[in-house]
Parts: structure tokens; C-alpha cells; sequence
């Protein structure tokens, strides 16, 4: 169902809306790592949990970095990591 098509969008949008903001390449790496060593993508409890004590130590939990990662499609920790921090979907893991 379009997944590289998807998978291509998210990366234009993710250039787009990461001109204006949020967190640079060096901060996506360190919450990517973060949200894998949390195991999220087998056990994502569909919240933003994980992200948001990442932010928290690194002094950016706001409102604005909350907006920023919906609109790029990731509101919660599993969806962060794969549409945010452009983590390979692993197919075994997939609840669909
Ligand atoms: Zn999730």
C-alpha cells in the first residue's frame, strides 16, 4: 500500500518542516536511539511516553516540539521513531 511512496513523502516533509525547527539530525539520531533502546517498536503503548522523557532531559519538552512531531506524523513513540526519525519499519513488528 504505497509504503515507499509514504516512505518518500515523510522525507519531503520531514526536509520541509525541519527548516523551521525543532530538533537537528544530531538530536533525531539521539532520540532514535533512545526510542530503539526502549524497544518501542514491539512495545509502543501508542503515547508519545519515551519521546517525551527524552525531551525532557534534553530540555525540550514544549508544546511547539509536541505540534512539530504530529505534523510530521508522529504521535506516538513507534510512529516518532519510523515517520520522525526515519528508522526503518521492521515488517515482523507491524500491528496492522
Ligand atoms: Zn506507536
Amino acid at each position: 500500500m504505497g509504503l515507499l511512496g509514504g516512505e518518500m513523502m515523510w522525507k519531503l516533509v520531514r526536509m520541509l518542516a525541519g527548516r523551521r525547527t525543532a530538533l537537528t539530525a544530531e538530536q533525531l539520531e539521539d532520540l532514535r536511539a533512545w526510542l530503539e533502546a526502549r524497544g518501542v517498536r514491539s512495545a509502543c503503548d501508542d503515547t508519545p511516553r519515551q519521546t517525551k522523557s527524552w525531551a525532557a532531559r534534553a530540555g525540550l519538552d514544549t508544546p511547539e516540539l509536541g505540534r512539530w512531531l504530529a505534523r510530521l506524523g508522529g504521535v506516538c513513540d513507534c510512529e516518532i521513531l519510523y515517520n520522525v526519525c526515519g528508522a526503518e519499519p521492521d515488517a515482523a513488528a507491524r500491528r496492522e
